[in-house]
């Protein structure tokens, strides 16, 4: 795990509070009480780069980079993230997995302490722990394109004999006609109707 800060120049002893305060391979799970500690109009922007991070129990990604953004405002917490990372994907042509970017952009004002919230309102629980894991994989998921494509040119799989386009081309007849037809006359060559009498 990696943090520091952009602006301005990360203290030692506070990139030290993040790595003693924070669970070690929990990097979206932030104990944020040293923050509110800090006057109204503070802020503070935290750099992740994680090279594997298992995000939940759908959701492992490569190389997540970006920011939180902290500020301290009389209600409480300001936060908001921009984060990118890659995940595994299945080519919706081809079948074969590729790497596709996945994003996570939110803001979220966390109050504190509960009292002063309304209901509904998000607030920083007691323990002070903050954890964006839910909300930073719901991101990333509804991000994904619904059919993920290897490449935009992707020639996928032969219907017939499941060859790859990608790799070669393969010697089935290159009828371009709608395969279910193509099904349809097999049939019909196979029992012609009888003639009328
Ligand atoms: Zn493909
Ligand atoms: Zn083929």
């Amino acid at each position: 795990m990696f943090f520091s800060a952009l602006t301005p120049p990360v203290k030692p002893q506070l990139v030290e509070q993040f790595r003693t305060l924070t669970k070690p391979h929990s990097p979206l799970r932030l104990n944020v009480g040293f923050l509110l500690r800090e006057s109204v109009g503070y802020s503070r922007e935290i750099l992740l780069d994680e090279p594997h991070l298992a995000i939940a129990a759908d959701l492992t990604v490569e190389d997540l980079r970006g920011s939180l953004t902290f500020t301290r405002t009389p209600q409480g917490l300001y936060v908001s993230a921009r984060l990118q990372a890659r995940t595994t994907v299945e080519c919706s042509r081809c079948l074969v997995e590729f790497a596709q970017t996945v994003f996570s952009s939110f803001s979220e004002l966390y109050h504190y302490p509960p009292e002063s919230a309304s209901p509904g309102d998000s607030l920083i629980p007691e323990d002070m722990n903050l954890d964006f894991s839910a909300v930073v994989r719901e991101d990333m998921l509804l991000s994904l394109p619904l059919q993920p494509l290897c490449r935009s040119d992707c020639k996928g799989l032969c219907p017939n004999c499941g060859q790859n386009w990608n790799e070669r081309p393969c010697d089935c007849p290159t009828d371009k006609g709608d395969p279910r037809l193509a099904v349809l006359k097999r049939l019909l060559d196979n029992n012609p109707p009888s003639p009328p009498c």
